[in-house]
């Protein structure tokens, strides 16, 4: 992780990173995130999977693969310091019989209020998947209803880019061919 520039931030990542709030993950304690003071594009994911896990880098995996792909950013863009990744989950939450587990409920209310407040650039925030869109628009609104557009214009909603939801692409072509578009060039004009 880049080296935090302030204080503030230091000492808050160092709280994050020695949180243990969830005693019982499956692999324990592991919060992955990446914070830049400087950062104005914000992505909410889900939770880190088993490789992002042992990785120690977020979205390190098939589907950080195609967010990428979708948000148009090279790796190297993707984890510099324009970008911040705070998914609702800091932790590996382990797997069950239908795959990865949500990510741990009380983790988003804990600290994601203290880091957004390091934040003061943000000029987009990608939402991705049911959970983030759920807490950070607080609607029930479905899903496919915020990938189209939400009313809010500081928020972007994605389906998660997982292979379990390629039934998902495949009812919804014009995601590929509207929304993809329309995210690459929003990046693209805030991140030059
Ligand atoms: S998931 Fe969040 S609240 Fe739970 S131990 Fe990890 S950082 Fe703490």
């Amino acid at each position: 992780m880049t080296k935090p520039n302030n204080p503030p931030l230091e000492a808050l990542l160092a709280a994050v990173s020695g949180c243990t709030a969830c005693r019982d993950l499956p692999h324990g304690p592991r919060p992955i995130l990446r914070v830049h003071g400087q950062a104005r594009l914000l992505i909410i994911g889900q939770a880190p999977g088993l490789r992002v896990h042992e990785t120690k880098i977020p979205w390190n995996d098939r589907s950080g693969a195609r967010l990428r792909h979708w948000l148009g950013l090279a790796a190297e863009v993707f984890y510099g310091p324009q970008v911040a990744i705070i998914p609702m989950g800091l932790c590996y939450p382990g797997s069950g019989p239908r795959g990865d587990l949500p990510p741990r409920r009380q983790c988003a209310p804990l600290w994601f209020a203290p880091l957004r407040a390091q934040l003061p650039a943000i000029e987009l925030t990608i939402l991705v998947g049911l959970h983030a869109a759920r807490y950070h628009l607080a609607c029930h609104t479905p899903l496919t209803t915020l990938v189209r557009g939400t009313k809010d214009p500081r928020y972007v909603v994605l389906p998660h880019p997982s292979g379990r939801n390629n039934a998902w692409f495949a009812r919804h072509p014009w995601f590929d061919t509207d929304c993809v578009p329309a995210v690459r060039q929003r990046i693209a004009r805030i991140l030059g």
